[in-house]
């Protein structure tokens, strides 16, 4: 059955209108799921009791729920539990202008990054778009609180899901619904070329983050398999091709990994890689997990690497590290119950 949390507000009123039913109905629907966060219908007042009845044999209005909550003081991490007994994970992060929430896109992820837990995992299924949706909207209710922007860089690769992922994205933007700014939407992926043209054509205006890891194919085709489809000169194009087409900043993400990518020279390569762009450089601390060799570079490396960029006018930032404590590293507690 149709699930009523993967409905854009555009499917909602061509639900009503092929219902013969006035399509400000999806407005209405809309402000008891998201504004009201009701999902007893029984007391959707507003909506006439026949109505309201074919609505509940129509669609299923149940979510994923939240099992386990880990606490840090900046953090905090949820499991769910989906109906198919599979599990996933959000990432709440409190920072002071606001609260982010970090949402898995699939069950495990078929990219195969070798540093990644999720990639250990493979993937087991794409999310549905309500599954997605459900991710704020029982995160938003346990919290009591907002959230404010949303980064899609949780479990999986979110262009591997692309059509959930997308009306996802419409549904949680729309004003009516989850109301988060558009400018507040990140969308993370490891590089499937064909999918940001995709992306660029519909000039949605979310932010786009690359994870390039690497400034040469050497490097990146060893700790990323998707680099022997679309290598980073591809990649590159894409990526130009996305920013003269969106006016948009695309922010690259680099992982650091002791000795492995985390030299002077391979800063220098990736200066000059990106010089010129309109691009800013995300460091991200490597989150040491138990199962894979790799080891976050030190804090040393990561300010000289820092410095180099800087030096040769990239901008640049290091990530902050949130919930470490927490396992709060891409599948790394989904992995642990899985065990169990
Ligand atoms: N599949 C997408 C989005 C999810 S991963 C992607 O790869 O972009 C989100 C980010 O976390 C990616 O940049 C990924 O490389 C990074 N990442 C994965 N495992 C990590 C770890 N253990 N520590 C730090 N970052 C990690
Ligand atoms: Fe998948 Fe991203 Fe992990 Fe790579 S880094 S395995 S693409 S989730």
């Amino acid at each position: 059955m149709t699930n009523i949390y993967g409905m854009s507000r555009v499917d909602l009123e061509n639900y009503f209108l092929a219902s013969n039913e006035k399509k400000f109905k999806a407005i209405q629907v809309f402000e008891w799921l998201y504004e009201k966060k009701s999902q007893n219908i029984d007391e959707w007042s507003n909506i006439k009791k026949d109505l309201r009845e074919k609505l509940k044999t129509d669609f299923s209005f149940d979510m994923p729920k939240i099992i386990r909550v880990e606490k840090d003081t900046l953090a905090r991490k949820y499991l769910f539990e989906l109906a198919d007994t599979n599990f996933i994970e959000a990432v709440v992060m409190f920072h002071d202008y606001g609260t982010s929430l970090c949402v898995s896109s699939q069950v495990g992820c078929n990219m195969g990054c070798s540093f990644c837990e999720s990639g250990r995992l493979k993937k087991v299924r794409n999310l549905e778009t309500f599954e997605m949706v459900s991710q704020i909207l029982q995160i938003e209710k346990d919290l009591n609180m907002r959230i404010s922007s949303v980064v899609i860089m949780g479990i999986g690769e979110p262009l591997d899901n692309y059509d959930n992922v997308i009306r996802f994205i419409k549904i949680i933007n729309d004003p009516k619904a989850l109301a988060i700014g558009i400018r507040h939407i990140t969308l993370s992926t490891s590089g499937l070329v064909p999918k940001i043209y995709d992306l660029m054509d519909l000039d949605l205006q979310i932010n786009l983050a690359i994870s390039l890891h690497a400034p040469n194919d050497e490097i990146r085709s060893k700790i990323m398999k998707v680099n022997k489809v679309y290598n980073i000169s591809q990649l590159l194009t894409a990526i130009k091709d996305y920013i003269a087409r969106t006016n948009r900043r695309v922010t690259i993400e680099y992982v650091m990994l002791k000795v492995v990518n985390d030299s002077k020279e391979c800063a220098k390569e990736l200066a000059n890689l990106l010089h010129g762009l309109n691009i800013y450089v995300n460091l991200i601390p490597y989150n040491e997990t138990n199962h894979l060799e790799y080891q976050k570079s030190s804090p040393e490396s990561i300010s000289e690497f820092c410095k180099v960029l800087k030096d040769n006018k990239i901008n640049v930032t290091v990530r902050k590290e949130f919930g470490g404590k927490i396992s709060a590293a891409c599948g790394q507690l989904r992995s642990k119950e899985v065990k169990e």
